[in-house]
């Protein structure tokens, strides 16, 4: 214990401490003698009885004690240095300002982690302001996905709308125009239902996870909830699935499975077809949903799963860059995780893998 301390630090504040009192008191003790002995010597004749050794005694404290607080006075302005520097930097945090950096003072590190606690507190508040400054970007990042996000179909609605009330329309122009102010409040509702479950699912710290989900008769249950949709476009199902029971939460997995396949269908083309498998070994369950769609990018494989990306403009239609993120903090929440192997133009395939509790 004591070797990994004396690695982390060059100097512990408490051998500092105790190195520099010593070393104060000694050259204090040592002044303070030397001015009174010799002032006793120069001025005094007469004999050292008892008396006067007590009054050399008491005059030499006293001086030790005037002596020594000074030199501690304005070697502590030295120690304080960092403190002051990490005050300043706190207050600039509490303005507002996460771009502050303190500099810390590399001179007697050596091959130390840190020359000091201070040494280590200066590093970790320059760390902390990073990351306060990281969120902050995305924050605001998000606030302006929100906006732009919100803004396309309500401008939309508000544009058909009054194209509607003027009047002057054929019956079948009106059709036309309701049906795209229909899609574009489904557009609004969609996002807004999604938003609201990530912000949920963000705040949310503890996952009831006490149903017993039979995991193949979930994913059946998906995919013919989605059957309209890869109906529609003759597409095949090939599923492959085991009998597994898990111990999680049925409402999450359910969701995790509707969003992976329902983007399966819409990045997939006509007539093309699907692979769901699911198998298990004695740690975990593995779920992979293969397609032979249009595939993703390898240079935007790493963005998939952050908030409101999508791969490509052309997705803006078809929904929010909500869907995976939700996925990905499903899985997290679950201690799963949720790996992407695609190919641009050839397919694209997700592995999920859950505790396997029984
Ligand atoms: P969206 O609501 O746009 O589908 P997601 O978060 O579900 O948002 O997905 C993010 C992006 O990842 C999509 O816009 C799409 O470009 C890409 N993507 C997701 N799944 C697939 C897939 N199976 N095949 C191809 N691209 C996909």
């Amino acid at each position: 214990m004591k070797n990994k301390k004396k690695e982390k630090f060059r100097i512990p504040l408490s051998n500092y401490f105790a190195f520099i009192f010593s070393i104060i008191l000694c050259i204090s003790c040592f002044i303070a003698g030397l001015i009174v002995c010799t002032s006793f010597l120069w001025f005094y004749q007469g004999e050292i009885t008892v008396k006067i050794t007590v009054i050399i005694c008491i005059l030499v404290c006293l001086l030790v004690a005037v002596i020594g607080s000074a030199t501690m006075w304005f070697g502590s302005r030295y120690l304080i240095k960092p403190i002051i520097k990490l005050r300043d930097g706190f207050r600039q945090v509490t303005e507002g300002n996460f771009q502050v950096a303190i500099k810390r003072n590399t001179n007697y590190r050596g091959t130390y982690q840190y020359t000091n606690e201070l040494d280590e507190l200066t590093e970790n508040f320059n760390r902390m302001v990073k990351e306060l400054n990281n969120m902050d970007y995305m924050r605001k990042d998000f606030m302006s996905n929100v906006s732009h996000e919100v803004k396309t179909p309500v401008a939309a609605i508000t544009g058909f709308t009054e194209i509607l009330l003027d009047g002057g329309l054929s019956e079948e122009e009106q059709k036309e125009y309701l049906g795209l102010v229909n899609e574009q409040s489904i557009r609004l509702s969609n996002l807004c239902e999604n938003m609201l479950r990530l912000s949920r699912l963000d705040n949310q710290e503890i996952v009831p996870q006490g149903d017993v989900v039979q995991l193949d008769e979930q994913i059946r249950k998906t995919v013919i909830i989605l059957s309209e949709k890869w109906q529609e476009k003759e597409m095949e199902f090939h599923l492959n699935l085991e009998k597994n029971h898990v111990k999680s939460n049925a409402d999450l997995l359910f969701q995790v499975w509707m969003n992976l396949i329902d983007n399966a269908i819409k990045y997939s083309d006509s007539v093309k077809r699907i692979w769901i498998k699911e198998s298990s070994n004695a740690n975990e369950i593995i779920v992979e949903i293969e397609d032979e769609g249009i595939g993703i990018d390898s240079d935007k494989k790493g963005k998939i799963f952050d908030k409101f990306y999508q791969c490509d403009e052309s997705h803006k239609k078809k929904g929010n860059g909500l869907g995976l993120s939700i996925v990905k903090r499903i899985v997290t929440m679950l201690s799963g995780s949720i790996q992407c192997e695609s190919e641009w133009g050839k397919g694209t395939k997700f592995i999920v893998r859950i505790p396997n509790n029984k």
